[in-house]
């Protein structure tokens, strides 16, 4: 209801960044409109500077209203114009049929995001296979969540981020994160590891950087980029030597363990130290940490995943916490920190490549018909699986490759690696259409750029990193002449000729419920209603039968079974293998990069921000002293960083928090200061995971501070 005095409304929403999805309570209806936390069950009032900024950007002078066109069709060289809604969806339908004829459905691509809602996830991924019938769709979860999310897949039979609430965490007495920066990523969820810390529960972070969050903790572990494979087995090894592994737990809930017992023998102590740096005290200390508390948690992000070897690192942990006793026991486990707003429920509806609705695997014929039956096609009509995100980027304009695209919510042109490689790729392709807020790095290459409502102009479902589904709430209207992705996907699925697409939230997500059903995400019992009324629900929540209780939803997952076939978790024996790119005599130093505080992804959002603008202006280089004394370098000069894919320049941010053979630039830049210009697209074989983590770098000094 609008306030009777000043016509404004309040409304319960959630920040649009991160995957914690903070609560909020946003004022709208006279523009700008303001928000403050709420005390929401995850952020307990807590709020960090780029939800508190979000607001700025609903009024921003560069927002985009109208669809932009090219003046000439087909001549990228012209400039992009305002033109009508009709105009520009009528460009991209002839392209599509146009592309389709010529060479086939799977020359129609489509790549998604992590920040789509769930229900426009869903439809994003019925509209490639229904609409368009192509296999070649994927998203930017697969340079996010993917390694993480295939080794939960095959040594606990479902990923779900976290199996546990966050909540757990300030319970635990130990919590050991590796490759994950919550002071600097999600500030807010700092409150639970400050709780166990207030109770004496140790934290131990690794992480080649003495980050916000290792300047916390009560042991920093500081491995060379790459080995956290090794580092793993190798406390595996010490919790064998010491007789502390839960043999009781193992004979009862898992299976494969001998193999893995032989594989870690070779990872003495001394060896690890010298393939990690860590030292062998600092190993034992945090192997008896991990086996004396009652309560003990592994958390692993993308400083351990985005690897080649992404998938068997997270293995490696995930064995180390099977060893230990712990998934599925109260209060301890292993999980997954995720990073994009929706990163989670974006993995389970259907966008990516491999994928149905439900979580559920493409090739799986019960699958397959049990999504068909819900769509009203037929099964044999739903492609097969496509190719992954980078894959596919990098074949388009190719013969087989993509030559028409669609991206939602995704700023590849910053966000992939090799990025100038990519970019390379888009001018290939013979028609791009890309949906967005403002003119992001990709949309300037586009013909058609469609402008898109923004999080508080949309209704709509977000999965959090615990799997708690909760509702984007409309706080406001979006304005003249922007569109919901929902909408415009309904409307091109109609002028395509695909009967069954609705541009309405609460219809849509009925109808993911429905296609979730019996899959390992299972939604089939959540309800807008339930999550109004129980602060969200935790997945997976089936429908129950007429006149039953309703299902609860489940918080903590594995405390009886873990989702295989017989119940038991799989451990993996895995091997430390070399970076792709090892220090040579041309670049003699280790790349590695991540996020700070005030940016958020590729910055299409928060660069545009005055406030965080004001916190995080440029990108910088992080060097160690040693290392910069030794190039002369002096705090702020202009460095110039080259790899074997490309230059850029950052200023230089000289610093003893990082390894003296390490590193760090911030990935939230395009342009000259691309550190995806750097980065190297070797994939990881499973998840098919770039190695953005680690390469080989060499740094020059071309300016004075
Ligand atoms: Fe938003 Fe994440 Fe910050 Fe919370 S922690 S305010 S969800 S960016």
């Amino acid at each position: 209801m609008p306030h009777p005095a000043t016509g404004t409304r309040t409304t319960a929403t959630h920040c649009p960044y991160c995957s914690l999805q903070c609560g909020v309570t946003m004022t709208a209806g006279d523009r700008p409109a303001t928000l403050v936390p709420a005390d929401f069950p995850v952020n307990r009032g807590g709020l960090c500077s780029k939800g508190w900024s979000a607001p700025e950007l609903l009024d921003h002078p560069e927002r985009l209203t109208r669809p932009l066109v090219r003046a000439v069709p087909g001549d990228r060289t012209s400039p992009l114009v305002e033109s009508t809604w009709d105009d520009a969806l009528d460009r991209i339908v002839t392209a599509v049929r146009t592309t389709q004829d010529r060479h086939g459905r799977d020359a129609v691509g489509c790549f998604g995001g992590g920040g789509l809602t769930n229900e426009q996830a869903y439809q994003f991924g019925k509209f490639a296979r229904v609409a368009l019938r192509t296999s070649a769709i994927d998203y930017n979860g697969r340079f996010c969540m993917s390694s993480a999310a295939g080794a939960a897949i095959k040594a606990l039979g479902l990923d779900r981020g976290m199996p546990f609430p966050l909540a757990d965490v300030a319970e635990a007495d130990v919590v050991v994160l590796v490759g994950s920066n919550p002071a600097d990523t999600m500030p807010p969820a700092m409150q639970y590891f400050d709780a166990g810390r207030a109770r004496g529960a140790e934290l131990i972070v690794v992480d080649p950087r003495r980050t916000n969050t290792a300047k916390n903790a009560s042991l920093h572990l500081q491995p060379l980029p790459g080995t956290d494979l090794a580092l793993a087995n190798g406390l595996l090894h010490i919790a064998l030597a010491e007789g502390l592994v839960d043999e009781a737990y193992i004979a009862a809930r898992t299976t494969g363990f001998d193999d893995v017992r032989a594989g870690v023998a070779g990872y003495w102590p001394d060896r690890v130290e010298r393939l990690t740096g860590v030292p062998v005290a600092q190993q034992r200390r945090t192997v008896f940490a991990l086996a004396r508390g009652k309560r003990a948690i592994i958390l692993s992000a993308r400083g351990a995943e985005q690897h080649r070897s992404g998938t068997d690192t997270a293995l490696a942990w995930i064995n180390l916490a099977l060893a230990l006793g712990l998934p599925g026991r109260e209060g301890s486990g292993w999980g997954t920190v995720t990073g994009q707003g929706n990163g989670q429920g974006g993995r389970e509806h259907g966008q990516k490549a491999d994928q149905l609705p439900g979580y559920r695997k493409i090739t799986d014929p019960a699958a397959r018909a049990h999504v068909a039956a819900v769509w009203g096609v037929d099964p044999e009509s739903i492609p097969g699986p496509g190719r992954s995100a980078f894959e596919m980027l990098d074949a388009l304009g190719t013969d087989g490759g993509v030559r028409t695209m669609l991206v939602l919510a995704s700023n590849i042109a910053v966000s992939a690696p090799d990025a100038r490689r990519v970019i390379s790729r888009l001018g290939n392709l013979d028609f791009l259409a890309v949906s967005d807020f403002f003119l992001s790095e990709t949309a300037e290459l586009a013909d058609v750029v469609l402008p898109s409502a923004m999080w508080a102009e949309e209704e709509g479902t977000m999965t959090n990193l615990e799997g708690r589904v909760v509702r984007r709430r409309q706080a406001m209207s979006a304005p003249d002449g922007v569109r919901d992705d929902l909408q415009s996907l309904a409307e091109l699925a109609g002028r395509l000729g695909a009967a069954g697409f609705s541009g309405d939230a609460g219809t849509v997500f009925a109808e993911l419920g429905r296609a979730s059903a019996g899959g390992a995400a299972d939604y089939s019992g959540i309800s807008y209603d339930r999550i109004d009324a129980e602060d969200g629900v935790f997945w997976p929540c089936p429908q129950t039968p007429a006149g039953a209780p309703e299902h609860p939803g489940t918080p903590r997952l594995f405390t009886e079974r873990f989702a295989t076939p017989d119940g038991r978790a799989r451990f993996h024996r895995v091997e430390h293998v070399d970076a792709h790119e090892r220090p040579d005599a041309q670049y003699p130093y280790v790349l590695t990069t991540g996020r700070v505080l005030a940016q958020y992804q590729s910055g299409t959002q928060t660069r545009r921000s005055r406030s965080l603008q004001l916190i995080a202006p440029t990108p910088r280089a992080e060097l160690h002293p040693d290392l910069a004394r030794t190039l002369g370098i002096a705090q702020g000069d202009a460095v110039e960083l080259a790899t074997r894919r490309g230059r850029a320049r950052f200023h230089a941010q000289v610093t003893d928090t990082i390894r003296p053979d390490v590193v760090f630039v911030p990935f939230h830049w395009g342009g000259g200061a691309s550190a995806n210009a750097l980065t190297d697209p070797a994939l990881d074989p499973t998840s098919r995971m770039p190695a953005f983590k680690v390469c080989a770098v060499a740094v020059t000094r071309v300016g004075v501070a």
